[in-house]
């Protein structure tokens, strides 16, 4: 099959379409270890569309020559929702006030639950920082709903081995990490404990060719590329961008090219009022004075005093 029939294989009206591309933004340092792309951040123009999704900070290949100094972002506050680390080359290492912490390598993600409050930091693991060696990262922030906001944290390290491992024909592989999904009449469970419903999958291109999956008819779907080519229906979705599929159709039809990888975000929306302030999300106002002052009265806690 050449290019010119896909294009004519008209894509189901059925197909979830772009609505809008979230291009990358300028990079920029956080802290000094990761040097990102911000894709979405919780705009008020933006949060319905993206909801519960509040944040994507993506760090692209590069490559960190060997040094005795750990990079990253040292102890900073979070309350109200969960932060998602995808480790996809090099090691970031974890610890929070709440006791959790680890190594994610790449291939692992770790699914930080803030719920009431804690303070981390987010480093370069001490063997990476001495090897070096390149490193991508993704960061994403995914919303707490307002019943769970102040949830006791919560802490899972996710290895790489533990996500279901999706076929999508001979075209594509994928890697379930939260969410359930169907595929030729056979239901997958992702690794992940969520607190609302959702799919995260990471996708791969075996070969040129086009993959479909469902999703949920009422969730926002964002896809982030992260190398190769996507075209959905008649949109060239540029690298490092995240498109947002326009929404009612419950199914995702993509075609894939130069060896895609795709990160599949798709979630119900919350449909609560959405108050951010830094590293604070919460319902109101008044929430985010109360988190603030919990956070200079100590109450979200300390790290140990190590390094
Ligand atoms: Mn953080």
């Amino acid at each position: 099959m050449t290019n010119s029939e896909f294009t004519k294989s008209a894509s189901p009206a059925s197909a979830r379409q772009v609505e809008f591309i979230l291009p990358p933004t300028e990079q920029h340092w956080v802290g000094d270890g990761f040097f990102v792309h911000t894709l979405m951040h919780p705009h008020p123009r933006l949060v319905e569309r993206i909801s519960p999704f509040l944040l994507l900070d993506y760090a692209p290949p590069r490559s960190f020559s060997p040094s005795r100094h750990r990079r990253g972002v040292g102890e900073h506050p979070h309350r109200g929702f969960e932060t998602v680390t995808f480790a996809y080359a090099g090691e970031v290492e974890h610890r929070d006030s709440a006791g959790g912490g680890g190594k994610i390598e790449s291939g692992d993600v770790q699914w930080m639950t803030a719920g009431s409050g804690l303070v981390h930091e987010e480093k370069f693991s001490r063997v990476f920082s001495e090897m070096g060696g390149e490193f991508e990262m993704v960061q994403l922030w995914v919303n707490l709903p307002k019943a769970k906001k102040m949830m006791a944290p919560r802490y899972q390290a996710l290895q790489g081995g533990q996500f279901p491992k999706l076929k999508f024909g001979e075209t594509a592989t994928g890697r379930l990490i939260a969410g359930e999904l169907t595929l030729d009449g056979q239901t997958h469970q992702g690794a992940a404990m969520t607190n609302s419903p959702m799919l995260v999958m990471d996708l791969r291109a075996e070969q040129d060719g086009i993959v479909e999956f469902p999703v949920s008819s009422t969730s926002n779907t964002l896809l982030l590329l992260r190398k190769g080519k996507l075209r959905i229906g008649e949109q060239e979705v540029p690298e490092k961008s995240l498109a947002v599929l326009s929404l009612k159709a419950s199914q995702v039809r993509l075609e894939l090219s130069g060896g895609s990888e795709i990160l599949v975000l798709s979630g119900e929306p919350l449909g609560e009022p959405v108050f951010a302030h830094g590293p604070f999300v919460m319902n109101t106002r008044e929430e985010i004075v109360q988190a603030i002052e919990d956070y200079q009265a100590g109450r979200m806690g300390h790290l140990d005093d190590k390094d």
